[in-house]
């Protein structure tokens, strides 16, 4: 653990640095409350970025909610706004709606929307999207970077995933990376989490951020519902949201 980590934590231990196949539940970095609200010093900046929008929501919008309500900045970083993803619209009439919706998503987690431009069912890996995606990520300055597991059967994820693990290893594995998943079973796959966060207070938001989207009738009750509750069950919770920690990075701190 760095000393910027460890000073960063507040009173509380975050569950952080256990070896591979460690399993433990989140605790919060700080007990809420005014009083416990971190200085701007010890504010975590979160990013938890996705390829859709709706990913990072569906993925950990109960994280963020439990994120934002203990102060720290999250963002929502959107690789692309959703244009491919509405029948019967453009691209153009899609990114405008579902651009929208994600922000109404954010709002519902106290999240900042941020998108990196690029086109949905059309993403792209090459040295320039590397280096462009790099540049985004890094004047962000994240302590705390979310992204999709890479084994997930969309390519679009697959390539949000490298993006994010690339522009790590380029900032010197400076922040903490953890590693989210999305239709588990459907479309991330072979995924064995390391970390569990409690979500039960905050399912109830996550569930309103991802309604903010149309498409969520289709994806909510038949896989994030079960997914959250089937988390839940791994780590004696009602519901939980699992991820991956890359060991070789800074150890993170969830709430
Ligand atoms: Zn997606």
């Amino acid at each position: 653990m760095t000393r910027r980590m460890a000073a960063r934590m507040g009173r509380r231990e975050a569950l952080v640095g256990l070896g591979a196949g460690a399993v433990a539940v989140g605790l919060p970095l700080v007990e809420a409350g005014a009083a416990d609200a971190p200085s701007k010093k010890n504010r975590l900046k979160v990013i938890v970025a996705g390829a859709h929008p709706d990913d990072p929501e569906s993925a950990a919008g109960g994280t963020m909610a439990r994120y934002s309500d203990l102060g720290h900045d999250v963002v929502c970083l959107y690789l692309t706004r959703g244009e491919a993803g509405m029948k019967g619209k453009t691209h153009e009439e899609a990114a405008k709606i579902r651009t929208a919706e994600a922000e109404k998503a954010c709002e519902i987690l106290k999240a900042r929307a941020l998108f990196a431009g690029q086109v949905d069912g059309s993403t792209e890996v090459n040295a320039t999207r590397y280096d462009e995606f790099f540049k985004l990520l890094n004047a962000e300055k994240p302590d705390v970077v979310f992204t999709h597991w890479p084994v997930d059967s969309h390519r679009d994820h697959r390539v949000t995933s490298l993006l994010v693990y690339d522009a790590w290893l380029k900032s010197g594995k400076k922040f903490a990376l953890f590693y989210f998943e999305v239709d588990a079973g459907a479309q991330t796959q072979m995924f064995r989490p390391t970390h569990f966060v409690d979500i039960t207070d905050t399912e109830e938001r996550k569930r309103k951020a991802c309604y903010a989207h149309t498409d969520a009738p289709s994806f909510y009750p038949s896989y994030h519902e079960l997914m959250n509750r089937f988390r839940g069950l791994e780590c004696g919770r009602k519901y939980a949201e699992a991820f991956v920690h890359h060991y070789a990075g800074a150890p993170g701190a969830l709430p």
